[in-house]
């Protein structure tokens, strides 16, 4: 416990300070204003299970001018010559440096600027740029921490190339224990925004413009949402050979294939040609050591994987890759408690958990329709009929294709309208 409230003064000195002329009215635990926050009729917040057919509706992002002919795997070794200076929002930074720099949008909802921290280390030597991103949705804490711990761990005089981090994208959703932005849009829909368009659209494209441009590579960290936790776990379009050889950096981490939702910053990053994934671990609102270690071991074996380190032993057995996954969801109304962990292997007809009515003691079962293992779950709480309670990983043999990929977990009828408010990213 101790640990954790260390961590939270850590956070709250970490907000404190991006704050302009001693501005210190920061609790990232008021989230008392966010009325709108259950709602589920947000078709901004459509989920990653959902077709991704509606390009159109997207500004065309302005495609990399070059899409960059040597794999990412092989950027360190093909990098030749001198590290060069990394320009970035204004500043230059010099090989072998470390800086911290903000970062803020152009246009605010209430005129005054709010900026966050972007960490920039250039290594000494050439490569590839790797971008972390955490707290797109402000509520989402243990990423924050993730990027902390990376950026401090690197040592710029030994790193080949560098790593940019924003531990708090979405700012003002942070200030307000908030997934959301302050209009209650989901930030992590507007990727890669658009200069005239809505505040959110606004914001997005100013990160995307001055930030995200400027990676090679992008891991973008998250965690469930609405009171679901996550087995870390990297979700990636595993159609793309460069998002392939992110995922495979990654040591002993759960892999799970998904198409990423349009709109979000994994979706994006990748179409504008920078390979990008999700980092998902643990719940909103919490900070989780266990899933903050798993995750920081995650990314510091993928800078060693890509060749941005020094060689160290590299971490473990590598966990399977689910191409399948779906959510099993409650039936019935009640008090749902589980009867598994995330992790958890479970077979056909296995019982997941218990939901019970609090009125009439009525108690179901839900059970798994599926071989797998749990890689998402709903914490213990009273779940409506519907519910996203279990989310199983299915192993399958068969890697998918362009042409017979079908969406994860479609439901039976049209799932275009449907809000699956069961992932996160
Ligand atoms: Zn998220």
């Amino acid at each position: 416990m101790a640990q954790a409230r260390a961590l939270n003064i850590i956070i709250w000195l970490l907000a404190a300070g991006l704050a302009h002329g001693g501005e210190v009215s920061v609790d990232p635990g008021d989230n008392g204003t966010d009325i709108v926050e259950d709602t589920t009729e947000d078709t901004d917040s459509r989920s990653s299970e959902v077709a991704v057919a509606v390009e159109h509706l997207v500004e065309p992002v302005a495609e990399a001018e070059e899409p960059p002919a040597i794999p990412l795997a092989d950027a360190v070794t093909a990098a030749a010559g001198k590290a060069e200076p990394l320009m970035l929002l204004g500043a230059e930074i010099a090989p072998g440096t470390a800086r911290r720099l903000s970062w803020s949008a152009t246009e605010l909802f209430e005129g005054v600027p709010v900026s966050t921290p972007v960490l920039v280390l250039n290594g000494a030597y050439p490569g590839p740029t790797l971008c972390l991103t955490a707290a797109v949705h402000g509520d989402e804490l243990n990423g924050i921490e993730m990027v902390r711990r990376v950026m401090h761990d690197l040592d710029p005089g030994k790193v080949s190339g560098a790593v940019i981090g924003i531990p708090i994208v979405n700012v003002q959703g942070f200030r307000r224990g908030s997934r959301y932005l302050p209009d209650r849009r989901d930030l992590n829909r507007y990727f890669p925004g658009n200069p005239n368009g809505s505040a959110a659209a606004r914001i997005a494209h100013s990160f995307f413009a001055n930030v995200v441009m400027h990676c090679d590579a992008l891991v973008d960290l998250h965690t469930g949402s609405f009171e679901r936790a996550n087995l870390p776990q990297i979700r990636a379009d595993l159609r793309d050979p460069d998002v392939v050889t992110l995922t495979q950096g990654f040591g002993s981490m759960v892999i799970l294939h998904s198409s990423p939702a349009v709109g979000t910053l994994r979706y994006a990053a990748t179409r504008a040609g920078i390979p990008a994934v999700t980092l998902e671990a643990g719940g909103p609102s919490q900070l989780e050591l266990n899933e903050v270690k798993h995750g920081v071991k995650g990314i510091e074996t993928l800078v060693n994987t890509l060749g941005m380190i020094p060689k160290r032993r590299l971490w473990g057995e590598p966990e399977p890759v689910y191409y399948r996954s779906s959510w099993v969801r409650a039936d019935n109304g009640g008090i749902l408690l589980s009867d598994v962990s995330l992790g958890s292997s479970v077979r056909k007809g296995d019982i997941l958990g218990t939901i019970t009515d609090p009125m009439n003691n009525a108690r179901t079962e839900v059970r798994s329709p599926y071989s797998g293992r749990i890689i998402g779950m709903a914490r213990n709480q009273v779940v409506m009929p519907g519910f996203a309670a279990f989310h199983v990983g299915i192993e399958t043999d068969e890697a998918p294709v362009e042409e017979t990929y079908e969406p994860v977990l479609p439901d039976t009828h049209d799932s275009s309208n449907d809000y699956v408010d069961g992932m996160s990213e």
